[in-house]
């Protein structure tokens, strides 16, 4: 076999928790198998019935949605907007990526300036901004498809996340598929809205998370170059 297919082992939290897949993913692949979807009906009933349901929140709040134009089709927008978008991680799993074996390459390999787009578990509100991702592959270990590191950034930051679980889940993601790696390193910088825009409305802060493992944490050398080539990469902007 020259390449292997990891679906496995890539989840850290619980099931429906933040960060995690949603209950009803998760029931799916119980009774049919780690590979079983969920099928576009199935999606469809969750948004009726979180559709249902946010239009009674909105009611709630006093808003009078069901007789307003800009307002009646609200709560059909916003549950899409959590299925198909703001958590679509929680409602499909992280699917096959396939390693490749090193073929000799022993080094460094990152990706920065990943776009990053989540939202915070506890006030729902949207965080933005960039993660760097590097592993180092041994010389007999696997690599992956650079476009791959986008999208475990996409699996696990389109669930609704603190950054600092984020961070962590995308590490584990990478050091459990980059097989025989001898680090992993996962730097996130980001402004959160719930910072921003409610609370202590401080526009402009942001925050630094960082996951660093193996090599990256034995060697100050492999670190800085890490963080040397993040601002590398903010040169070639
Ligand atoms: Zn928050």
């Amino acid at each position: 076999m020259s390449k292997k297919v990891f679906i496995a082992g890539t989840e850290l939290a619980g099931i429906g928790y933040a960060n995690g897949i949603s209950t009803q993913l998760a029931e799916k692949q119980e009774k049919s198998g780690p590979e079983a979807e969920l099928s576009a009906a199935e999606r469809q009933r969750i948004i009726k019935n979180a559709s249902k349901h946010f239009g009674k929140f909105l009611s709630a709040l006093g808003c009078n949605w069901e007789e307003d134009p800009n307002s009646a089709d609200t709560p059909n927008r916003v549950a899409k907007a959590y299925v198909n978008d703001l958590w679509r991680g929680r409602y499909e799993s992280l699917g096959k990526i396939t390693a490749f074996p090193s073929d000799g390459y022993a080094g460094m390999v990152q990706e920065s300036n990943i776009p990053m787009s989540s939202q915070c578990s506890h006030h729902h509100q949207s965080i933005g901004g960039k993660v760097a991702i590097a592993y180092i592959s041994s010389s007999r270990g696997k690599v992956v498809g650079l476009s791959k590191m986008n999208r475990i950034v996409e699996q696990f930051a389109r669930r609704g996340a603190i950054q600092e679980q984020l961070t962590v889940a995308i590490h584990n993601a990478v050091d459990k598929i980059c097989e025989g790696n001898l680090g992993v390193a996962v730097h996130i910088s980001a402004t959160h809205s719930c910072v921003s825009c409610r609370g202590i409305k401080h526009q402009g802060a942001s925050m630094q998370t960082a996951k660093i493992t193996g090599a990256f944490f034995d060697n100050p050398e492999t670190r800085s170059e890490f963080y040397k080539n993040i601002e590398l990469a903010n040169n070639l902007k």
